[in-house]
């Protein structure tokens, strides 16, 4: 399970959260420096100083790091700061250039789905990266766009079976995205894992009510907390753990 806040904030913020990512029994942790958004005229992320902050952090708790590349011409500052997982966006599955580019490096990369992609497209982008060589690939799938609008995305959990089937690569589930409102996120993270998620990326903020981006979406330290609890419970049904 990837735990973390949506966004790199201030030193303080990624403290706290690195904390409460290792005690929830959380593997990695996800913050993002760079962030896509809609607007030009919201928070655009930390950037080179949100790494540095992200970085300090996570060693202390000895976490690896999971944080989204939008261009290619800060790969090697992401090389520099030795990120761990590298993650392209829904926004960017399409970015055939990014995608060349991480396929020529040897680290792990968490393709999310693009919100519009069919399972076609998102395994043809997958493609891009791996004929550059490097077969470290981890599938995302972040919500859908549908005619639906109660919920941000639908989540799309047939892909995960589907994807098992096709791929011989990781799938995981980001149900926070895909749900957009914290209330949401256990349920559809005890599908996913129901369903044969290898994994989770979810979204987690010391005070989700300040979080400067997705606050909505945001569990609680402790709602992290009691979410692994049962998560490990429908592992081990089906035989694996968390
Ligand atoms: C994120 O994980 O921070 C993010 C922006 O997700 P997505 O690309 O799925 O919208
Ligand atoms: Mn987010």
């Amino acid at each position: 399970i990837i735990g973390g806040p949506c966004s790199v904030e201030t030193p303080e913020q990624m403290e706290a959260s690195a904390k409460h990512v290792r005690e929830a029994g959380c593997r990695l942790m996800r913050g993002g420096a760079f962030k896509p958004r809609t607007s030009p005229y919201t928070f655009q992320g930390k950037g080179v100083e949100g790494l540095d902050m992200f970085r300090k952090a996570a060693d202390k708790y000895d976490l690896p790091i999971v944080t989204e590349l939008m261009d290619v011409r800060m790969l090697d500052t992401f090389l520099e700061y030795d990120v761990d997982v590298i993650q392209i966006g829904t926004r960017n599955m399409q970015n055939f250039d990014l995608l060349k580019e991480v396929g020529r490096i040897n680290k792990p990369v968490i393709l999310k789905r693009g919100m519009a992609a069919t399972i076609s497209e998102w395994l043809m982008a997958a493609e891009y990266i791996a004929a550059g060589g490097n077969h470290n690939i981890i599938f995302c799938e972040r919500g859908i766009r549908t005619y639906e609008t109660y919920y941000r995305n639908v989540l799309d959990v047939t892909a995960v079976p589907v994807l098992k089937k096709e791929t011989h690569f990781p799938v995981i589930i980001d149900p926070s995205h895909a749900g957009g409102k914290a209330w949401m996120v256990p349920a559809l993270s005890r599908a996913a894992i129901a369903a044969g998620a290898d994994g989770l990326l979810v979204e987690m903020h010391p005070k989700p009510c300040e979080a400067w981006c997705d606050a909505d979406q945001a569990l609680t330290p402790e709602e992290l907390k009691g979410l692994m609890g049962e998560l490990k419970g429908i592992a081990a049904v089906l035989g694996r753990s968390i």
